[in-house]
């Protein structure tokens, strides 16, 4: 694993803690759910639990986020019939990102920082790129060039029609 960034860098101090945190997008007080309100790239793919969708300005073709029906926001608030489905889907997402090849290895994410609707990110590392290994790849994502929108939305859509 390497950072995409050139020696030296050096190690900060955490900030002061911000508690309570501000209201996250789609939570009580926050900007609305831009999911919801369908403001979000079109799905490519969905079923009665979950949608697929593009990603916008992203260097990594085959990177697509999977949102859930409902406004729900984790894991734990998923009902038992959506919880049941994501693993099933998720390996179904997974092989389908591998199968548009160059991929080394496919790597799901679970951030929630953002909006307080439930997604994941599935994004694929490529073949070979060993330095972006583990924790490094969302950081060489960003820093990589980004790809055209139209390029992520083509590369969506035959993971759409793989599942
Ligand atoms: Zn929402």
């Amino acid at each position: 694993m390497q950072l995409p960034y050139a020696e030296p860098l050096t190690v900060r101090e955490p900030g002061e803690r911000v508690v309570p945190e501000p209201p996250r997008r789609g939570e009580e007080g926050g900007e609305p759910c831009g999911i919801c309100a369908g403001k979000s790239t079109a799905a490519v793919w969905q079923d009665e639990h979950f949608s697929l969708h593009p990603p916008v300005g992203g260097s990594l073709p085959g990177a697509v986020w999977l949102a859930s029906r409902e406004h729900v926001d984790s894991f734990s608030d998923l009902s038992p019939e959506a919880a049941a489905a994501f693993g099933p889907v998720a390996a179904r997402v997974e092989r389908a990102i591998l199968g548009l090849g160059d991929v080394g290895r496919v790597h799901l994410y679970r951030w929630g920082d953002g909006g307080a609707h439930f997604h994941v990110w599935f994004i694929p590392r490529p073949l070979g790129m060993l330095e972006a290994s583990g924790m490094m790849l969302p950081l060489w994502e960003d820093v990589l060039p980004n790809v055209t929108d139209e390029e992520l939305a083509d590369a969506a859509r035959r993971v759409a029609e793989a599942l």
